[in-house]
């Protein structure tokens, strides 16, 4: 039967994966700004074949090779520092600390701390003490008054870090970088033992939107695992934990996990997290129309390069770095991409991943005047459309 594959789920370790998404040769990494186009091309590529658990709804890159991994002090997420970003974190710390009642002679701990921003905000607000854990930790990054009672490691969580103790382990947008990623729940649980007043927090992409919305330019080779409410409530609870609260939150785009160890596999009792009946048709549908919408994106194209257009695309962050992956545009299966355009300075003169394009300001397409721009978040049309219209640029816009 097309679709069906010899793979196993990471999850849940069932056989009856359905496979239902293919993008070949894509960079291992997308939010990583290179200083040099040599570097840019030269980057490590990897497939991706997303493949979906009929089992547990565990959604996974069937092909992800945790060998192409480069998370080091290089690596800078691209968490934008908007107000409403800043706004949503304020309310997570106040959440947390209240709900867990986070105050002084208590230790949490953060894997994959990222910069540590979010553990720093917890120690100083609640007073704890905290650990964090990441390879890509930066000490001269942190300046906190709670610093004397934290601690970071610039390693990668593993078994021999089981013998840090905390009331408290959050784990924030890393779950979905990991694989195999049942044994990295499974040592979480192992780690916390007999220690049952433990609380446990996890926040990761939701992927129920992406298949609602068939954002294909949400999924990326770093992310090897995908979860909705219910897969991830259903690993958690094979792997000895209770869970307490499951939720979407920052407009559905992140999923919101908490839970407490348990003498063993618990039964799900959560409504929210029996999904698979939806999450199973949301697959179904997301492969019929990301199909129609890649056709639909490529035949448009494909008519502007029959014009002799050449194209931009303006917003250079990792959904960028997908799309030219997906619809090729690096190997001139498009109009000729003359420019990647970024509002962010510190984004200017660096260089893609995989297609070695240099990231250019708005300015640069005075001279450059491309006839058709590619919009990456089609929130910002009528803001880019009165930009170029300032620079004397009217181009077709094409947004996603
Ligand atoms: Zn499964």
């Amino acid at each position: 039967m097309p679709g069906e594959s010899p793979y196993r789920c990471s999850a849940c370790g069932n056989a009856d994966i359905h496979t239902f998404y293919r993008v070949n040769g894509v960079p291992a990494h997308s939010c990583l700004m290179l200083s040099s186009r040599a570097e840019a091309l030269a980057f490590p590529r990897g497939d991706i074949e997303l493949g979906f658990c009929r089992g547990c709804g565990f959604i996974g890159n069937v092909r992800f090779d945790p060998g192409l991994n480069r998370y080091s002090a290089a690596y800078e997420e691209t968490q934008a520092y908007s107000p409403r970003f800043l706004q949503f974190l304020d309310e997570v710390w106040d959440d947390q600390i209240e709900r867990f009642g986070l105050g002084p002679g208590m230790t949490a701990l953060e894997i994959g701390c990222g910069k540590g921003e979010f553990l720093v905000g917890l120690c100083e607000r609640s007073g704890c003490a905290g650990i964090g854990v990441d390879p890509g930790y930066r000490p001269e990054r942190t300046r906190s008054s709670a610093a004397a009672r934290m601690k970071f490691i610039r390693d990668l969580y593993g078994p021999k870090y089981a013998h840090l103790h905390a009331d408290y382990v959050c784990c924030r947008h890393t779950l979905e970088h990991i694989e195999p990623v049942r044994e990295f729940v499974r040592l979480v649980r192992t780690t916390i033992g007999e220690r049952r007043h433990v609380n446990v927090f996890f926040e990761l992409p939701d992927m129920e939107r992406v298949l609602q919305q068939g954002a294909f330019w949400d999924i990326y080779y770093e992310h090897c695992t995908y979860f909705t409410r219910g897969s991830l409530a259903r690993l958690f609870r094979s792997a000895g934990f209770d869970v307490h609260r499951l939720y979407e939150a920052y407009d559905e785009q992140y999923l919101m996990l908490e839970a407490q160890p348990a003498g063993g596999p618990t039964d799900a009792l959560l409504p929210q997290e029996n999904d698979l009946a939806t999450v199973t048709s949301l697959v179904a549908r997301f492969e019929r129309q990301v199909n129609e919408r890649l056709q639909s994106l490529a035949d448009a194209l494909a008519r502007h390069r029959a014009d002799g257009h050449r194209l931009a695309i303006w917003g250079s962050g990792s959904k960028c770095v997908s799309l030219i992956s997906s619809l090729g545009l690096s190997r001139g299966l498009g109009p000729e991409l003359i420019a990647v355009v970024d509002i962010n300075p510190h984004k200017h003169g660096k260089f893609l991943a995989g297609s070695g394009l240099e990231i250019v300001s708005p300015d640069v397409l005075r001279a450059l005047r491309p006839e058709v721009v590619l919009v990456m978040n089609s929130i910002y049309v009528d803001e880019i459309r009165r930009d170029l219209a300032g620079r004397s640029l009217h181009p077709e816009l094409i947004a996603l």
